[in-house]
């Protein structure tokens, strides 16, 4: 093209296009645009998590850096580490147990010890470092069963299977057959369509959430070209739903809740759900309070607008999908018998008593199904594929899982069904006429009950509890404390009401006395502030590095 041209037609074309109509009708549509992406935005907000919790994130969004900005200043930075410094060696004075009487290792022995030698080891770590009290049934959740023969069982399961890898089907026939048995197990517990319905172990129920919201991602994407995805999930969902967004780069909606049942509130999901929603989310229970969300109300949303939904049933596990059967007729529908459900995560080592390192995500479909498989068709290693997150799996584990199921047997699980709930309703009961101070969260239909207090600080109660041997969960937004009940609680329910009984009258007592300085109370009186919330990420990470604390390290 002649340079002439380009300098006498093209330029002042462009010119004259740039210049069209005016500059001012140009500046006109951009603020139109502005006003109406804001407005929109406000609509959106406002009307999904409701004015109080956006005004809530909004000042966290602005709030916090400036907090944190503050924090690192020159003026309170040697204070602020002073006093996280402090915390920190509190974390590590509780969690670092070591004994005289115990062997350290920071390298290998250079001469392997021998087998006595090992075992003598293990009881001595066992005995002298001892842990909380699970046989007395006074920890919440955490050892779901712990009998005596069942331990036996399953340990005689591991010896026998113990070089087993789900990696090699090929290598471990028996263990493929046990695998795919314990699926369709859990499959036909929930309901699921006999035609279609499938899944696969995992080695927890994160790794099962983790999964289910990966494939609904890749569903979404292959399906409509979705690149932003986005999860609705009730602001009690459990927090590897915000581990899933974290690990996928998947955007995490959390949905209000009704303040008087605690379910989430349908009509907030239905306004925050839009083109980018892969996936809906209800809890069947849920973890802080024990509530069954209204599992036929997402359904019945996640059909209008054609979005898989996911129930996670972690918790529940075994003890809802036996409650029908075990004669409490009260819980409503939550399997695949509710339409509009494509996804089920159900924890086999919670109430279904294997192993620790066992779940099973269970879906309506082998399409989505298909979406959490990983596929390498042309690694030089070989032709791989691999249908969870790990590469080699423990086949122990899912072995000792399969003879447990055996063993239980459907009347075993109707039998620790019945017993667990009539632990769990004692304790609701007992609350609700005998300790005024406290008020039950919702209405716990379940095996986990939550309170809270508008008389008392509960995390002080907590505290005190502890003090007595108790561990129950210490929770937050609101502040309250909850106990899962298990197989074990049966025989300690009745020193625990009497004890809750006692410990909120001391605290009634002493009602106008400042909370403990240390302890959950203190730890959760800084999580709650916005000022301090950089400093308990500090905490947090802290604490995890302790994890991995060794004599090396001082
Ligand atoms: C325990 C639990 C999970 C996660 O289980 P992990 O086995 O600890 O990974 C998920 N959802 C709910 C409701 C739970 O209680």
């Amino acid at each position: 093209m002649p340079a002439t041209i380009v300098q006498d037609t093209l330029i002042p074309g462009l010119k004259s296009i740039y210049q069209w109509p005016s500059d001012r009708v140009f500046c006109l549509v951009i603020a139109g645009a502005l006003v109406f992406k804001a407005t929109a935005w406000v609509w959106y907000y406002v009307g999904g998590f409701g004015f109080q919790i956006s005004l809530k994130m909004l000042k966290h969004h602005t709030l916090r850096p400036l907090f944190n900005f503050l924090a690192s200043s020159f003026l309170l930075r040697t204070k602020v580490n002073s006093e996280v410094d402090k915390s920190l060696s509190s974390i590590e004075e509780s969690l670092m147990k070591q004994d005289e009487q115990l062997t350290s290792f920071v390298k290998l022995p250079s001469k392997g010890w021998g087998e006595k030698q090992v075992i003598e080891e293990l009881d001595l770590s066992q005995k002298v470092l001892s842990h909380s009290d699970w046989e007395g049934g006074k920890v919440s959740g955490a050892v779901y069963h712990g009998g005596k023969d069942l331990i036996h069982l399953q340990s005689q399961a591991f010896e026998k299977y113990c070089v087993a890898n789900q990696l090699h089907p090929d290598v471990f026939p028996a263990v493929r057959k046990m695998e795919s048995e314990v699926v369709a197990m859990v499959l036909d517990m929930f309901n699921a369509p006999k035609a279609t319905g499938c899944g696969t172990t995992t080695s927890g129920g994160t790794e099962s959430l983790l999964l289910a919201c990966l494939s609904a991602k890749m569903y979404a994407l292959h399906r409509k070209g979705c690149k932003k995805p986005e999860i609705i999930a009730p602001s009690t969902a459990h927090a590897a739903f915000e581990k899933a967004a974290y690990y996928f780069g998947i955007t995490l909606r959390h949905a209000p809740l009704d303040p008087k049942t605690y379910k989430v509130d349908l009509k907030r999901v239905r306004r925050l759900i839009n083109k980018n929603t892969v996936l809906l989310v209800g809890s069947a229970p849920n973890f802080p309070h024990g509530i069954v969300d209204d599992i036929e109300g997402l359904g019945k949303l996640a059909q209008q607008y054609d979005i898989p939904l996911h129930v996670d049933c972690c918790l529940g596990s075994f003890v809802i999908a036996h409650m029908e059967r075990a004669g409490f007729k009260e819980i409503p529908p939550f399997d695949f018998r509710v339409d509009g459900v494509t996804s089920i995560s159900c924890d086999t080592h919670k109430y279904g008593f294997a192993p620790k390192g066992s779940s099973v995500i269970l879906y309506r479909n082998g399409e989505l199904r298909r979406y959490q498989y990983f596929l390498s068709a042309d690694w030089c290693g070989g032709l791989y594929g691999s249908p969870t997150l790990a590469g080699s799996r423990p086949g122990a584990l899912v072995v000792g899982c399969w003879a447990t199921m055996i063993h239980m047997g459907e009347q075993g699980y109707i039998d620790s069904c019945k017993q667990i709930i009539e632990t769990t309703r004692k304790l609701k009961k007992y609350v609700q006429d005998q300790i005024p101070e406290l008020q039950v969260v919702g209405d716990p239909l379940c095996s986990v009950v939550a309170v809270t207090s508008d008389k008392i600080n509960v995390h002080d109660l907590s505290d005190k509890l502890t003090q007595k041997g108790w561990h129950l969960s210490a929770l937050q937004n609101p502040p309250a404390l909850h106990l899962a009940v298990t197989w074990l609680t049966r025989s300690a329910i009745d020193e625990l009401t009497r004890t809750l009984h006692d410990c909120v009258k001391e605290l009634c007592a002493h009602a106008n006395q400042k909370s403990s300085s240390d302890g959950t109370s203190a730890l959760y009186g800084v999580a709650g502030s916005v000022q301090t919330r950089g400093i308990v990420d500090r905490l947090l990470v802290g604490f995890l590095d302790t994890l991995y604390k060794t004599e090396r390290d001082f």
